[in-house]
């Protein structure tokens, strides 16, 4: 047997239920490892053993008594943004900080209800505004592969737990590219899911018309099992789509004959000829395996960084108009009047990024610039939209990097917020559009992990994590652990 920390959720599956091995253990055997390494690596900003120990035995329970649900007893991690009940969930801020959820976010509630077992919170960028990782307040996580190196953000902390294998698997969001820029950086498998798709309820808001939450993990396959007991409709989102969950994990298999595949014209131009020649060699392996490629445009593609840029935050703005310091969250100390009291609970509570989104928000919502800038936005959005759909009428998905570049060295960015948001420029366009979108270990440029992205049609879930299956039976990039962590 394998060693347990380096099995997928679908192999811990098996010895779970062929009794080798009982959750308690699994779950211990985790909970060692994150303590070992969360000096270095900062991944979790709350652990709950004692819980994760009381849900494992349960999960042993409903284990001996013949439950078949294949993630009974399986441990992960969630990301700070999901409220978890009686569990502090701070969303990366100081805001937060000693904010403790009354209730269980729609995914914490349904995995929980599968049988999962949380190990923990993971770090990640303040309220989810980063690429790196370093505007939490619990400070940056570190990328398993090289520590002087970002893991990528918001959720760092879930790639790099995962990586690191300090859970086999860990929830996300992706606003911007929150779950495959990451995942890219950390050399793991994520996959963000339609728009609607997975109830957004108890899953702290930063940008709700592009939020998504979703799972990062070692392989396609895991991302299946774990997106299938997370997903479908919920009467507490209004966003979410009332159609029923494909079975993920039933056409992993499909062979790939036939799969017509678009090569981005607007990702390819100006790209690291090192990040282009893998790029090239992963759509070769599904060549192979029949897919046929040709070259599609998405003019407007290149106008997704500063659309964004005006659309998260404003609703950025309005959605952490919410923490005044008067009904939860941080509260400053000795509050003169009650404008002292928003003024300096706010100005202590949040971190420069957020600060600097909510006045970008404020701004362009604001009666003179509301047409100039979020109006303009928008219907630029809407152009984006529609470029990605006439796309998907010639090809099944789109393929290209997740990444300019693989994981940067911290610091390296914080200075200028504009390198830092033009990280995103391959994974916005999914979000404008509301599609799903995936990202997968396709290689190593210098050592450290490079991400393949699948975009697909909205509702092509089963069809991306089918692709990347088969890319995966293939390859063996998903399976890299860093050294050190093996
Ligand atoms: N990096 C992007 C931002 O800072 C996306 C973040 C996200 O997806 N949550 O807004």
């Amino acid at each position: 047997m394998a060693e347990l920390h380096l099995m997928t959720v679908a192999e811990l599956s098996e010895v779970l239920h062929a009794g080798s091995v009982s959750s308690v253990e699994l779950t211990r055997t985790f909970l060692e490892r994150i303590e070992r390494h969360a000096r270095t690596l900062n991944a979790f900003i709350s652990v709950d053993g004692e819980g994760a120990l009381a849900q494992a035995a349960a999960a042993d329970e409903r284990l001996r008594a013949g439950d078949a649900g294949p993630l009974v007893g399986v441990p992960i991690a969630h990301k700070d943004i999901f409220c978890t009940r009686g569990q502090r969930t701070t969303c990366g801020s100081r805001m937060l900080a000693n904010f403790t959820a009354p209730y269980d976010a729609t995914v914490v509630e349904r995995l929980r209800r599968a049988g999962v077992v949380t190990l923990g919170k993971t770090n990640m960028d303040e309220f989810a505004m980063g690429s790196s990782n370093e505007t939490s307040f619990f400070g940056p996580v570190r990328n398993p592969w090289d520590a002087t190196r970002v893991p990528g953000g918001s959720s760092g902390g879930s790639a790099a737990a995962v990586a690191a294998r300090l859970a086999p698997a860990a929830t996300g969001t992706d606003t911007g590219g929150s779950i495959r820029q990451p995942a890219a950086l950390c050399g793991v498998t994520g996959i963000k899911p339609t728009y609607g798709r997975v109830s957004r309820y108890g899953m702290i808001a930063f940008a709700s018309s592009l939020d998504q939450g979703g799972v990062l993990g070692i392989s396609a396959e895991d991302a299946a099992l774990l997106l299938m007991a997370m997903a479908g409709f919920d009467e507490r989102d209004s966003t979410s789509v009332e159609l029923p969950v494909p079975d993920y994990a039933a056409t992993l298999e499909q062979p790939l004959k036939g799969l017509k595949i678009g090569l981005l014209r607007e990702f390819f131009a100006g790209l690291d000829p090192a990040i282009e020649q893998l790029m090239r060699t992963a759509l070769g392996v599904l060549h192979a395996q029949g897919a046929v490629v040709r070259e599609v445009s998405l003019p407007h593609l290149p106008l997704s960084v500063p659309t964004y840029y005006v659309v998260a935050p404003a609703e950025c703005s309005s959605n952490l108009a919410r923490y005044d310091g008067v009904r939860y969250g941080y509260r400053c100390e000795d509050p003169r009047d009650l404008t002292d009291l928003y003024q300096r609970s706010r100005g202590e509570g949040f971190g420069p990024e957020v600060k600097r989104r909510i006045m970008i928000g404020t701004y362009v919502l604001s009666a003179g610039y509301y047409d100039a800038y979020y109006l303009k936005a928008q219907q630029v959005r809407a152009l984006i939209a529609s470029d990605f759909e006439r796309a998907f009428h010639e090809v099944d998905v789109v393929i290209g990097p997740t990444t300019p570049t693989p994981a940067f060295a911290l610091g390296a960015k914080t200075e200028d917020p504009v390198t830092m948001y033009l990280n995103d420029i391959y994974t916005i366009g999914a979000n404008l559009a509301g599609l799903p979108a995936m990202s997968l270990p396709c290689g190593f440029l210098e050592e450290l992990p490079v991400g393949l992205q699948i975009i697909g049609p909205h509702f092509a879930e089963a069809r991306l994590l089918n692709i990347a299956h088969r890319y995966q039976c293939e390859t063996d990039w998903h399976l890299r652990v860093p050294q050190g962590f093996g």
